[in-house]
């Protein structure tokens, strides 16, 4: 059988759009990738993950955090419990994430600042478990350029070694400016119809690129609601296609750079 190598660094297997078929849907993936992370976004989302990878091992990989849409349902309490549960689990996660910033959804000034409150809450964790992050940046506006500048001094600020920009919407300039701080960026399967994205991905270095679907989100196929994972195939194709490389060696790479980030060699 031919070897797999294609990786999903980020999507969500326990979300509610998988719950009647999830098994037949991870199967799916297992015949065209070699892994997956799966990312936690609030504390029961996050037992879900756990449970998913553990029937799954060497194949789902976790990363828990608090997706900045959600701060808002949690108390103080009830995030320290959330915190503590994290500790607990260190061992089965690859990863903190996905936190950060959501200035799309989130307009209220009281209620940005304590999402950046709690953002800079999973920055510490990640440093003091020496995990990396999954960064979300998501600005007012159209490139998401300020938040992602915020994002990036953060996580500076924090002396965070590691981190990826997870779905990255910014332009080269600021791709390089976060490449250039030895931070990784993700781009989509949505590259296909997006020419800022082609532009990051030419330009950048390849050894901070890194692919994911974001699924069940932004479904790269036309009229179909629901994306998976093996639809990251099409930012590999899109990717060497602009990089002028085959995509053979475009996985190779991206194997690579899991690792490098991630400590996980698959
Ligand atoms: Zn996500």
């Amino acid at each position: 059988m031919e070897v797999v190598h294609i990786i999903d660094i980020h999507c969500h297997l326990s979300f509610k759009q998988y719950a009647e078929d999830r098994e037949s849907v991870i199967e799916g993936a297992k015949k065209e990738l070699r892994a997956v992370v799966t990312s936690g976004v609030e504390p029961s989302d996050a037992k879900e993950a756990l449970k998913i990878a553990r029937n799954h091992k060497d194949f789902v990989f976790v990363t828990l955090g608090m997706h900045p849409i959600h701060v808002e349902e949690f108390s103080s309490a009830e995030l320290e419990r959330y915190e503590e549960f994290i500790y607990e689990h260190r061992r089965e996660i690859i990863g903190i994430g996905e936190v950060g910033l959501d200035y799309h959804w989130i307009k209220e000034p009281l209620k940005q600042r304590r999402v950046k409150e709690v953002f800079l809450r999973f920055l510490e964790i990640a440093r003091d478990l020496r995990l990396p992050v999954v960064l979300h940046l998501r600005g007012a506006t159209g490139s998401s350029a300020e938040a992602i500048e915020e994002g990036l001094k953060a996580i500076e600020d924090e002396d965070i070694q590691k981190a990826v920009f997870h779905c990255f919407t910014g332009k080269p300039a600021l791709a390089s400016e976060i490449c250039d701080e030895g931070y990784f960026i993700s781009l989509p399967a949505t590259i296909k119809r997006s020419k800022t994205m082609k532009n990051v991905a030419k330009r950048m270095p390849i050894s901070q690129l890194l692919t994911e679907t974001d699924a069940p989100y932004l479904s790269p196929v036309e009229n179909q609601e629901r994306n998976v994972p093996q639809n990251v195939k099409f930012a590999y194709e899109e990717i060497a296609k602009v990089r002028k490389i085959s995509v053979e060696e475009l996985k190779e790479q991206i194997r690579k750079n899991f690792s490098a980030l991630f400590g996980v060699v698959v």
